[in-house]
């Protein structure tokens, strides 16, 4: 961590705007050589050639990572101050691995809007009494929550029952947004984003109090226990910058108010009419 970043404030504001307010530009950004966020991000249409490189990921082998790399590779000409066009694939992979995992996403949502529409219809069910019923969003509406800096995304976490890590005790943790390349150290294959969730956790821990900075690797997080467990992972949902993906209404059989996540994990996310 830089000196300038250390004595950043911790707990500035994130802005909240629609999809269609928001406009095509990368809620946290890439840092160019000069130091500056560049947050433009250019679209190919979507024609047949991507349609064949794509489709062919679609399998029994399905793996979310791979897809949403693939389809950003594919359908981007620019991110931030890269000319996505002029790189070749492996440039790419190392440009997207780099990124913030807030961004990577939000391009593949523009991506589904830019390409299929605004309008996804989706089968929901209702979190409190089961019911089933069918829904149709407006992308355009999903809030994306965006930053100035990335230090502004930055927040405390107080460990409810500290555990050790690496023989250190945490008590304070320091978190922040995941970069893109925090999932790749996931085991097996990622098919929804429920199993991303210990890649997420690892990947937003920034610093342990009183021990600096650290990168943590799968497994190092063993000893967490259940209240963190639990309490973490929502706190990182609840603050994350990026998409917001989730819809609400109230539901036509209990009549209570519901909060789903649109199912964007799964590869019906690109068809006219997602499940
Ligand atoms: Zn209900």
């Amino acid at each position: 961590m830089s000196e300038q970043e250390k004595n950043s404030p911790k707990a500035e504001p994130v802005r909240k705007a629609t999809l269609a307010e928001h406009g095509p530009s990368l809620p946290i950004g890439i840092l160019d050589q000069s130091g500056q966020y560049r947050r433009e991000v250019a679209l190919r249409p979507w024609k047949f050639k991507q349609e064949k490189a794509l489709g062919a990921l679609l399998g029994d082998e399905f793996n979310l990572v791979q897809y949403v790399e693939a389809a950003v590779g594919e359908m981007c000409t620019r991110l931030g101050p890269h000319s996505f066009e002029a790189m070749k694939p492996e440039e790419r992979t190392v440009v997207l691995s780099q990124m913030w995992m807030a961004d990577v996403f939000f391009v593949y949502l523009l991506i589904r809007v830019r390409s299929l529409g605004n309008l996804i219809s989706l089968k929901l069910a209702c979190p409190h009494c089961g019911a089933r019923f069918d829904h149709t969003a407006d992308l355009d509406t999903v809030e994306i929550q965006s930053v100035e800096r990335v230090e502004d995304a930055q927040w405390e976490y107080d460990v409810r029952r500290p555990f050790e890590i690496r023989g250190k005790t945490a008590e304070k943790l320091l978190i922040g947004p995941p970069r893109w390349s925090s999932l790749a150290q996931i085991p097996g294959d990622i098919r929804n984003f429920g199993d991303l969730k210990e890649g997420i956790a690892l990947g937003s821990i920034r610093e342990i109090e009183g021990h600096g900075q650290m990168v943590l690797v799968a497994g190092e997080l063993d000893e967490m226990e259940k209240e963190d467990i639990e309490l973490l992972p929502r706190e990182i949902d609840k603050r994350s910058v990026g998409p917001d993906m989730s819809v609400e209404g109230v539901c036509k059989s209990c009549r209570k108010d519901y909060t789903v996540a649109i199912e964007w994990g799964n590869r019906d996310f690109f068809a006219p009419s997602s499940r």
